[in-house]
C-alpha cells in the first residue's frame, strides 16, 4: 500500500498527462492514497513555464475526482505553490481561498532566479550556492506560514556540479534553523523519491537532512513521488519506506484538512 504525497497532472505548466490516467495507474500500481499537487508558482521567471494554475477548475475537477474514485483511491485536494519573497501575497491567496488537504511549499528560485538552468551557480562557489538557497528558505518561511510540509528540501543539489558537493558541516546550521522552525510550527518535510530520476543516488532530502531533522524530533513526512507521469508514481517508494524506518522514523503522514495523521511504517 502506497501514499504518494506529491503528484502533477497537466493542470501544471510542465505536464502533459490527463488528471484521470494519473489516478487510473496510481490504483494500478498499489497506491492507496494521492495527494494532487499541482503547481501554482507565481512570478516564476521562465515565461513559457508561467506555472499558473486554473483554481475554479482545478478546485472543481478535484471534487468530482473525488467521488469518481471513492472507494478505489483516496484522493486528497493538494497544491505545490511555489515561493518567492516578491510574492507572498499571491501565495498566501492561492493556500488560504480553498480548503486545500495539504499544501508543498517549494523553492524552485532563489533570488529571483529559476534553479533548473544552473544559473544560480553562476560566479558562486557550490558552497555559497547551498548557503544562499537555504538562507532564502529560511527567510521566506518566517514570512510564510500557509504550507503544510517544505518540498524537496535540498533542490539545490540537483543542479549542483558532480563531485563539488559540499560537506554537510559546512552548511548544517542554515538547515537546522529551517527545521527547527518547521517543528516550531507543526510543520513537516517530505522525502521526494524524485531525486533518482535526475541521477542523483540519494533521496531529496539528503540522508544527512533527514537524521538531522529526526534528532530534532522531527515526525512529520510525507513520501512523494513528484510523478509527472504515470510511470513515475510510487517510483522507489519501498526503497524510502525502509530508508526512513533505519532512519529512526516510525510514521508517514498523509493530511486531511490540513492536520496529519500518522501510518505506521
Ligand atoms: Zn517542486
Ligand atoms: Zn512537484
Amino acid at each position: 500500500m502506497y501514499y504518494d504525497y506529491h503528484t502533477h497532472s497537466d493542470f501544471s505548466d510542465d505536464s502533459t498527462t490527463p488528471l484521470t490516467d494519473m489516478l487510473d495507474s496510481a490504483i494500478d500500481k498499489g497506491i492507496v492514497e494521492i495527494a494532487v499537487t499541482d503547481h501554482y508558482d507565481p512570478g516564476y521567471p521562465d515565461r513559457e513555464f508561467p506555472f499558473e494554475l486554473d483554481f475554479d477548475k482545478y478546485h472543481k475537477t478535484l471534487e468530482e475526482m473525488q467521488l469518481k474514485y471513492e472507494g478505489r483511491l483516496r484522493i486528497a485536494k493538494g497544491i505545490e505553490i511555489g515561493i518567492q519573497h516578491d510574492q507572498i501575497g499571491n501565495c498566501h491567496n492561492a493556500a488560504t481561498s480553498y480548503d486545500y488537504d495539504y499544501i508543498i511549499g517549494s523553492f524552485h528560485c532563489a533570488d529571483g532566479e529559476p534553479l533548473y538552468n544552473g544559473h544560480f551557480y553562476d560566479n558562486k562557489t557550490p558552497l555559497q550556492a547551498y548557503i544562499d538557497y537555504f538562507t532564502y528558505t529560511y527567510e521566506n518561511i518566517c514570512k510564510f506560514k500557509d504550507f503544510s510540509n517544505l518540498g524537496h528540501m535540498n533542490l539545490v543539489t540537483r543542479y549542483c556540479p558532480v563531485n563539488e558537493v559540499p560537506e554537510f558541516s559546512k552548511y548544517s546550521d542554515i538547515c537546522e534553523a529551517i527545521l527547527k522552525l518547521l517543528i516550531e510550527e507543526g510543520k513537516g518535510i517530505e522525502l521526494n523519491t524524485s531525486s533518482f530520476r535526475y541521477g542523483l543516488d540519494e533521496t531529496t532530502p539528503s540522508k544527512d537532512l533527514l537524521k538531522l531533522y529526526r534528532s530534532l524530533g522531527g515526525e512529520i513526512i510525507t513520501i512523494g513521488s513528484d510523478a509527472h507521469t504515470p510511470d513515475c508514481l510510487a517510483d522507489h517508494f519501498d526503497f524510502a519506506r525502509d530508508y526512513l524506518k533505519v532512519l529512526g522514523f516510525r510514521y508517514i503522514s498523509v493530511f486531511r484538512n490540513r492536520k496529519p495523521e500518522f501510518i505506521p511504517l
